[in-house]
């Protein structure tokens, strides 16, 4: 897997690579799944939702810039797959899932690990999570209709924040807002596809 996402995906950022290698993505998917965890594809999970194409895993990862000193919001933790891949790089991560029993899970699976610096909590993300602000870098995991204004509010100046925007709910482009002194910089890395992220700023749930 890692092989590929250097070679055909051209990830270069060694400690992304690292931290790819690291997370087993056998563990966050249920046991019928097993023998495709390390596939070229997202996988579903729970909940009608899906576990990411470890590529956009890795590419999204790699657009945050982070470092051992890096505070990460992450919205739309799902099984918790990304929020170990966070955890490995980043000093502290902040992960919400608006559907509960996924959270609880993906809490679990994390501390089974033995990751100490991550925690998940049930909400809904596109408020972002005040409490421990502003962050270094956010990740959303889920396809919105904006950038939501929270998130950007939550954001120290030079910080970075990765989402799939779309104008449905069935693919986005992935955008990389890096906040400024002054107007926002925006920029565009390509097609993807996720899951809608439902919530007040976000589509409506249906
Ligand atoms: N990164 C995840 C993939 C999750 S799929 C992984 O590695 O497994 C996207 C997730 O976003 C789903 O679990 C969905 O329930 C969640 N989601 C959608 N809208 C949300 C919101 N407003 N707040 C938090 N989570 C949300």
């Amino acid at each position: 897997m890692v092989e590929r996402l250097r070679e055909h995906y051209g990830i270069h950022d060694p400690k992304v690579l690292e931290a790819m290698r690291n997370v087993p993505r056998h563990f966050f998917v249920t046991e019928a799944l097993r023998g495709r965890a390390y596939d070229d594809n997202a996988l579903p999970i729970n909940f009608n939702q899906t576990i990411s194409q470890p590529f956009i895993v890795a590419r999204m990862t790699e657009l945050l810039e982070l470092n051992k000193q890096s505070r990460v919001l992450e919205i739309g933790a799902g099984s918790g797959y990304q929020t170990a891949i966070l955890a490995q790089l980043a000093s502290q991560v902040y992960a919400i899932e608006r559907i509960g029993e996924l959270a609880r899970e993906a809490h679990d699976r994390i501390r089974v690990l033995g990751i100490y610096n991550a925690t998940v909590k049930a909400f809904d993300g596109t408020l972002g999570w005040s409490a421990y602000g502003p962050y270094d870098a956010i990740l959303v995991a889920a396809g919105g209709p904006r950038i939501p204004d929270p998130l950007v509010a939550q954001l120290k100046v030079g910080g970075r924040l990765v989402i799939p925007i779309g104008a449905t709910r069935e693919s986005q482009k992935l955008v990389r807002v890096i906040k400024t002194e002054h107007k926002p910089k925006i920029e565009e890395h390509g097609s993807c596809q996720f899951v809608p992220l439902i919530g007040q700023h976000g589509w409506e749930k249906q």
